[in-house]
């Protein structure tokens, strides 16, 4: 993922020999400057590699896991050699902050958020997404059909209400105050159920699931039962 070319495929020639020159800066999600040169093929050759320094991803399993969400989505969006607005300031934006926040959960969901606002996906929280009236302060169901919360007649008695506090914290995502919410109290329940939205609302608009969204949740499920990510409505295997 490049600033100025979009994606770009290249290859790094003997760089698992130890004297590789490139192969210490080389590292998976790392953040490099980086000299291409014309491949003959489709793939550019890497000529020169220096790391920029500050966050490092490697090494953390479960960073690894998020930052392999990050990778994925952001791949999925681009196409080769045509920058997409905002995606690679995203994702440096979005490693740098799992490498610094004890909770990578934390980052990744707010990189869901500011993924979807970037993608035109952003859910609707204000207003109900199906009439428009104004959301009153109260638990709500979530359709990602609809694009965002429902209020009390347009929602089926069907549809597990999210508690006010998870539409409060999105509010506050979707306003881009990074700075708060970092010294938000997030306890696994709404992790769980911000996760759920988030999720939701972004496997509706991708025509296939992520793979590193999978692994995911099977991880945060197995590490602790009591963060299970709460389904809120739509697919699910
Ligand atoms: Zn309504």
């Amino acid at each position: 993922m490049t600033r100025e070319h979009g994606k770009v495929g290249a290859i790094a020639k003997g760089v698992r020999r130890p004297e590789s020159k490139l192969g210490p800066s080389l590292e998976l999600y790392g953040h490099v400057d980086l000299l291409l040169a014309k491949g003959r093929g489709e793939l550019d050759v890497v000529a020169q590699v220096q790391r920029v320094p500050g966050y490092r991803i490697e090494g953390d399993v479960e960073r690894m896991a998020h930052a392999a969400l990050i990778a994925e989505l952001a791949e999925r969006v681009c196409e080769d050699r045509h920058p997409l607005d905002g995606v690679y300031e995203l994702v440096v934006l979005s490693l740098a902050e799992l490498s610094r926040e004890t909770e990578p959960r934390r980052a990744s969901a707010w990189f869901l958020m500011s993924a979807l606002d970037l993608l035109g996906y952003a859910p609707q929280l204000m207003n109900c997404a199906m009439c428009e009236r104004p959301l009153a302060a109260a638990p709500a169901p979530f359709s990602a059909e609809a694009g965002g919360f429902l209020c009390e007649k347009c929602a089926l008695p069907s549809m597990p209400a999210v508690p006010l506090a998870t539409i409060k914290v999105l509010r506050l995502m979707a306003a881009g105050d990074l700075a708060t919410y970092r010294r938000l109290k997030l306890d696994p329940a709404l992790m769980g159920s911000l996760e759920g939205v988030l999720q939701t609302q972004l496997e509706h608009h991708l025509d296939r699931r992520l793979k590193s969204l999978t692994f995911l949740n099977s991880m945060t499920n197995s590490l602790s039962p009591s963060g299970e990510r709460v389904r809120v409505r739509g697919k699910e295997e």
